[in-house]
């Protein structure tokens, strides 16, 4: 399974600020992907801190780091720094990625949005990369995200205002995606329980969680009162979809069975 972890920079999040809601969104779609997110790091606008959390989620041998956050003109803004650091490359201008600002601030000026088109020394750190980096085009603001390898870790440097970031996941991203994730499957199944104590549920699907231990089991109150249900979510991502998905079913047919033993109806299961 491709493993992942998540850094979300940005003294905004730390101070409380701001949500963090690029993390969020990221497990969602990285699940989606099949892959598995195994931590997240909120940290600060600071170079060190943010070099050591990357090196540590290298040396822990992680295929994927996406950060989000600090990629703008301004000099608080210095995860690219980091990166290099963490990388051991100095940073330098990018051709690929000056040209990106470039026709980005011609675009902006000819809508009226910035006075003027041409590179400023703030527009210009914008297309300073560590060494080695891929650019990645953003279709809706400035900063290029960036694409690096670390050893045996991709990492992906993304901005961090969330249209942003989810405007170069969801374009100039998606043909690394597809090569770093591509034959991933995810599978969800979810099972409503007329039962009103999870309590009572519990032993049972810590039973069946313990006895399919590659499958993800979680069960969630759905309602209170009168009627109560319970919802069981079963999941796995791997590589090949009739497994998964026969693996899935096994763990759910096996909570089927013992809620049936224990009198407990099932409602749904989609
Ligand atoms: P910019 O080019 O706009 O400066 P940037 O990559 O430097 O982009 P930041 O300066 O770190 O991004 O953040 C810009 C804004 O994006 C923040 O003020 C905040 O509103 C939002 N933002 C940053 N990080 C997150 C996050 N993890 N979740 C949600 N919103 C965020
Ligand atoms: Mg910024």
């Amino acid at each position: 399974m491709v493993t992942v972890e998540i850094v979300a920079i940005g003294n905004e999040i730390l101070i409380g600020d701001v949500l963090d809601t690029n993390t969020h969104w990221l497990c969602q779609q990285i699940t989606g992907l099949g892959g598995h997110v195994r931590r997240a790091t909120l940290v600060r606008d600071e170079v060190p801190a943010i070099a050591e959390v990357l090196r540590q989620a290298v040396e822990r041998g992680t295929d994927v780091i996406f950060t989000t956050g600090g990629l703008g003109p301004t000099a608080d803004d210095m995860t690219l720094q980091a990166v290099a650091l963490a990388a051991g490359v100095p940073l330098e201008e990018h051709a690929e990625a000056l040209r990106l600002v470039r026709e980005k601030y011609e675009e902006l000026a000819a809508k009226g949005y910035v006075a003027q088109a041409g590179l400023t020394p703030e527009r210009r750190k914008m297309a300073l990369l560590p060494r080695g980096a891929m650019a990645l085009h953003n279709p809706v603001g400035a900063a290029p995200g960036v694409l690096l390898t670390i050893e045996s870790t991709t990492l992906i440097v993304l901005p961090g205002v969330p249209p942003e970031m989810k405007g170069i996941f969801t374009t100039s991203l998606q043909p690394t995606l597809q090569e770093l994730f591509g034959e991933s499957v995810f599978v969800e199944r979810v099972m409503v329980v007329e039962c009103g104590d999870e309590s009572v549920l519990a032993p049972l699907v810590n039973q069946v969680a313990a006895a399919h231990p590659e499958v993800y089991v979680k069960s969630r109150a759905k309602a209170y009162g009168p009627g109560v249900r319970l919802k069981v979510t079963f999941s796995l991502a791997g590589r090949d979809r009739s497994q998964v998905e026969q693996a899935v079913s096994r763990a759910l047919d096996d909570l089927r069975t013992s809620l049936d033993e224990a009198g407990i109806a099932v409602v749904s299961v989609e």
